[in-house]
Parts: C-alpha cells; structure tokens; sequence
C-alpha cells in the first residue's frame, strides 16, 4: 500500500466509497465525479501506478474485473453501450497515479465521441515509418 495514495486508501476502506465488486486481487467503486451513471473505476488491489509498472497476474486479474463488470454496469443504468479505457501516465490524463480502469455507460445520443477523439491531430505516416514502427514494437514484444 501506499500511504497517500487515495486509491489505496479506498481498496484499504480508509476512504469511503460506493464499492460494487471485489475479490483477491481487484476492486471496484463507482467514481466520485461521473462521466455517466454507473461510471465505474476497476483497480488492482496493489498499488501500481501504470499499466508498464503492473505485474502480469495482477493485469489480469483487472482485466478480468473489467470483463466480468462491464455488462452488469450497462444493464444497471439501461446503457446502449460503454467505453472502456485507462488513462495510462500523466501525459494522457492520468491524475490518479493507482492503475485504474474506467467503465463509462454510453447512451445512444448522449454527444460523447469514441478513443479516437483522445489524441491529438493524426500523423501523417508513411509506410516506411510505419513498418519500422511495427518492427520495434513486434521485436519489443517477442
Ligand atoms: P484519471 O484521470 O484516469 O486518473 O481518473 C481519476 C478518476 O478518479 C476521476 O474520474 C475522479 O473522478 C476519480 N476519483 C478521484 N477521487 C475519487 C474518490 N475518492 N472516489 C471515487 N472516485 C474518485
Ligand atoms: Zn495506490
């Protein structure tokens, strides 16, 4: 645990919150400031601050989390559908600095837009660039 992690502190039950589901190594609680009804927030229970610093089974154990209550959280608030996403490191709007994922209910006409709309502009890549991209992350990942 770490002391002044906020996350920690709720996994903890130092903190208060609206817990709905947990088990050995997750934890999730509806979010204090919701982008949407049932707005969830799925984190491992050891502190980790991204998803680079996260250990394989306790990755899993979130995705599993994340799997198991993404359609419960739709039919709780009668959601069309859902956006799933990590805000992965400071840089992409991490302010929580605890891996978390968030669950966000999407209503049909309800004005959001989709990851794509996350990232700046898009760049203009040619195949060269992209094939020596692909090689370095496919060689990384081996
Ligand atoms: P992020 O920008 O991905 O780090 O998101 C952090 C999320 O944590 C935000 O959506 C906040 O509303 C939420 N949050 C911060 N403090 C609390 C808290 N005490 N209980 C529940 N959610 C929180
Ligand atoms: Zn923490």
């Amino acid at each position: 645990m770490s002391e002044d992690c906020i996350f920690c502190q709720i996994v903890a039950g130092d903190i208060p919150s609206r817990s709905v589901y947990e088990d050995d190594d997750a934890f999730a609680f509806l979010d204090a400031n919701p982008m949407a009804p049932g707005h969830t927030l799925v984190v491992p229970k050891e502190h980790h601050e991204t998803l680079a610093d996260l250990p394989e089974d306790a990755g899993a154990a979130v995705f599993a989390a994340l799997h198991r209550l993404t359609p419960v959280v739709e039919d709780a608030v009668d959601a069309d559908a859902s956006t799933v996403a990590f805000n992965n490191g400071e840089a992409a709007g991490q302010e929580v600095g605890h891996v978390h994922g968030h669950i966000i209910p999407r209503f049909d006409g309800d004005g959001g837009g989709p990851v794509h709309a996350v990232a700046g502009a898009r760049p203009d890549l040619d195949d060269d660039e992209l094939d020596a991209i692909a090689d370095r992350i496919a060689n990384a990942a081996d």
